[in-house]
């Protein structure tokens, strides 16, 4: 089966008690059992809910997977899977991860005995140098936000082996355009919230592996701690995803056009987008990945307030964090979402205030041409 089969088709049975084509919104805490113990394998929704199993057999199926479990967010999801280690334990994190998860892994996991070691992972051997005896996972993220570097995930996977378990965020590349399952790693996050669902209407995430035994620990700990998405969020990821090869294909097209508009246009310094061939790992996007993805950045050369005042006058990119939507969103990262991290270090990271975020969306690509034409013209 393929991509867009396998988001319309697996988990998606009609339903068996009405025939409901599609499946229903099991808006239920418990579920009446015959007698004690004798139930259909659904005891409370905590543990267990149909439309969530339903959009988990979804979601392992876009990444050619075999298990998946859901969360109320990618933060809980990440949460969990974190949760395999250790007090003692050491990790290796890609040195750009999205804002939140340095947040939790700094503010909270490292309460509880956890240590991070912070690297440069475009350079696989940055990685390996900062293996020690207690390493037990290492944390990628490709590409980073929001300057669009990318990491080689084979190449750290090899370099790592097996006894160390590599986790990738994949929620800028989608499983549409990157399966970093294949390449190695053995666990796969997603924050949903963004193209997964895709609406900008729900807020979820998922935990994806083939490794059985990875997978009954991450369930014994979303149970555990309960961090599940209501049946309503649940169905609402489930829907969005049907579409997901769809939009990802408009959100590329859309986003390399722009890329490619920005990259020629005098005001511009500096153009992030892997498919661009400027990009310095544009040989390895090509390779690691079937597609660029909806997601950009760039500098302007004018000075921070004027590259702010500009983000609030587009018409269609909409001034606000998150990505992934069907709509254009801009943000102004050293402000908005890495806000958190200290100007010295945003600056050696290369998030400069200059410095804009682009989430393209699926609407006529003409249309978003010409918002940015007018609004630099007005600079
Ligand atoms: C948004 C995001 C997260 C966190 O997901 P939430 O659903 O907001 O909890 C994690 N990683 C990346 C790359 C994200 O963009």
């Amino acid at each position: 089966m393929r991509f867009s089969t396998k988001a319309i088709h697996v988990g998606q049975e009609a339903d068996p008690t009405t025939g409901a084509t599609i499946v229903p919104i099991y808006q239920t805490s418990t579920y009446t059992q015959e007698a004690v113990g004798k139930h259909k394998g659904f005891d409370y929704s905590r543990t267990v809910n149909p439309t969530r199993v339903a959009l988990e057999a979804q979601l392992a199926a876009l990444e050619s997977a075999a298990h998946a479990s859901a969360f109320g967010s990618g933060m809980a999801a990440t949460a969990a899977v974190m949760n395999l280690l250790s007090a003692g334990d050491h990790v290796v994190v890609s040195d750009d991860v999205y804002g939140g998860t340095y947040r939790l892994f700094s503010r909270v996991l490292e309460r509880y005995g956890l240590t991070f070691s912070y690297v440069d992972a475009s350079d696989p051997h940055a990685v390996a140098a900062a293996l020690g005896p207690a390493t037990r996972l290492v944390w990628l993220e490709t590409p980073t936000n929001p300057l669009l570097k990318l990491v080689d995930i084979r190449a750290i996977c090899d370099l790592v082996g097996s006894e160390i378990v590599v986790a990738v965020d994949n929620t800028f590349a989608t499983p549409y355009f990157q399966q970093p399952l294949a390449l190695g790693a053995r666990v796969v996050v997603h924050s949903t919230t963004k193209y997964i669902g895709g609406h900008s209407d729900a807020v979820g995430g998922v935990a994806i592996t083939n490794d059985g035994g990875l997978h009954e620990r991450i369930k014994f700990h979303q149970n555990s701690v309960g961090g599940v998405p209501g049946p309503f969020d649940a169905w609402l990821v489930m829907r969005g995803a049907k579409t997901l090869a769809l939009r990802m294909q408009q959100h590329e097209r859309n986003a390399l056009a722009i890329a490619q508009f920005l990259a020629q246009h005098p005001k511009t310094e500096r153009v992030n987008y892997p498919g661009l061939p400027s990009h310095p790992q544009y040989a390895l996007a090509q390779r690691q990945m079937s597609g660029f993805g909806g997601m950009l950045s760039f500098t302007l050369r004018v000075p921070e307030q004027r590259a702010m005042e500009f983000a609030g006058t587009l018409r269609y990119f909409s001034l606000a964090e998150s990505l992934g939507g069907v709509e254009s969103l801009i943000c102004h990262p050293a402000r908005m979402t890495h806000g958190s991290i200290p100007k010295e270090e945003r600056e050696r990271r290369g998030i400069t205030d200059g410095l804009l975020r682009l989430s393209v969306g699926v609407e006529d690509v003409e249309d978003l041409l010409e918002d940015l034409e007018t609004a630099l013209a007005r600079l």
